[in-house]
């Protein structure tokens, strides 16, 4: 891709559960987008997820995992994991396995207040950078088998991988983001290292070294149950928050909800040279098949993605897709006619992709 091909080609994987409907109505505003902004975004459906379970014998099969790297970028739905037993290979969990298998180290989780929705925090804009690919998520962190051990029938050992690389790298990301960013110019280390006093302070050290080549960026720490706390009663003094898995998982969750629910919670898994967009939420069995999942976290999340490739490719038209998408979403919730269940509407998922199509200027 350069500056002068205006097509861009994007794997998409539906996933499970409500992943057809959100990763479907993604492709549509992208392509409608990218349409408007003289570029063609073409997407290649990938078998993944319980489907291909059906047709390929496996939910992430090798013809899959061979055509991704030929990709610009890869969008996935949400994986119904808790219908993935852990000791059949077949079962692959496509959003941990693709995460380690390409380094996908940074998990992007902005929480935005967003006009016309309700909410519990107004004017939060914060970053979370979560590290992905270690930590407490013990099934991605042996090479083979998952880390997760039973020596009796009464205990469970978990194993929790920190390493020197993976903290460096992250608070790199974090650093660099909130240069980016130009607002307040923080990041927040969020740990525990009053307890997990080998781990937690080989992340906190790490933050700390990194810092000393970001001069202008100001790092603050903090424990993280006093940060689940300080979101809710003085969120807007966060900036970036770096973080490792779990507990970047957990609070990315809880901004979510400070900020309209997991409808409205888009992330971006990112690598040096790859990146997979991918809802914060999961496969929401209790409202799966109904069609009436929220499609905006999906498709903010594709938004991440072209804003991605436009840094890369220095493809300026992609920003202008992606920020006409994010005006098109904010018009279609300040009017509030056609909103989703979760946002106190009874618009179906098309017919609110429907309206931030139409709303695209
Ligand atoms: P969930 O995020 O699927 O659902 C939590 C709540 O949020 C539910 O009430 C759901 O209806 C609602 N919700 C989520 N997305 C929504 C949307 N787009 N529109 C409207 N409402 C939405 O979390 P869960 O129920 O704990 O997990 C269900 C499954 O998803 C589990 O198998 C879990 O392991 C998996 N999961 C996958 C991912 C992923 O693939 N990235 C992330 C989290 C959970």
């Amino acid at each position: 891709m350069t500056s002068t091909t205006p097509n861009i080609a994007i794997a998409a994987l539906l996933g499970d559960g409500i992943g057809p409907e959100i990763v479907t109505a993604t492709m549509r505003v992208l392509t409608e987008a990218g349409r408007k902004h003289g570029i063609t975004i073409e997407f290649d459906v990938l078998p993944s997820g319980l489907s291909a379970l059906e047709t390929h014998d496996s939910t992430l099969p090798p013809e899959t995992l061979d055509r991704l790297p030929t990709y610009a970028g890869w969008i996935l739905g949400p994986v119904a994991t808790h219908l993935y037993p852990s000791d059949d290979r077949r079962y692959l969990n496509p959003s941990s396995y693709l995460r380690t298998q390409f380094q996908l180290y940074a998990n992007i989780r902005p929480a935005r207040s967003l006009p016309g929705v309700k909410s519990v925090s107004s004017n939060l804009d914060l970053v979370i950078v979560r590290e992905n690919t270690e930590g407490f998520y013990a099934d991605r962190n042996l090479l083979d088998g998952n880390g997760e051990f039973r020596p009796d029938e009464d205990t469970v050992l978990s194993l929790r991988v920190i390493t020197r690389r993976a903290c460096m790298r992250v608070a790199h990301r974090a650093f660099k983001l909130a240069r980016q960013r130009g607002g307040q110019r923080t990041v927040t280390a969020v740990h525990k290292a009053n307890v997990l006093r080998r781990g937690d302070t080989l992340f906190l050290d790490c933050c700390r070294t990194v810092a000393a080549e970001y001069p202008d960026i100001t790092l603050n720490d903090v424990h993280v149950d006093a940060c689940a706390m300080y979101l809710i009663t003085r969120g807007t003094d966060f900036d970036v928050i770096v973080t490792t898995n779990m507990f970047g998982d957990i609070l990315s969750d809880e901004a979510a909800g400070l900020v309209g629910g997991l409808g409205l919670a888009p992330s971006l898994n990112q690598g040096d040279e790859r990146a997979m967009a991918q809802a914060v939420h999961g496969s929401a069995p209790d409202i799966a098949h109904l069609h009436t999942a929220n499609p905006v976290a999906e498709i903010l999340s594709g938004k991440l993605l072209l804003d991605w490739l436009a840094a890369r490719a220095s493809f300026p038209a992609l920003l202008d897709a992606g920020r006409s998408i994010e005006v098109a979403i904010e018009r279609v919730l300040t009017v509030g006619t056609v909103l989703t269940p979760d946002l106190g509407g009874t618009a179906g998922t098309s017919e609110m992709t429907q309206a931030i199509v139409d709303a695209l200027l």
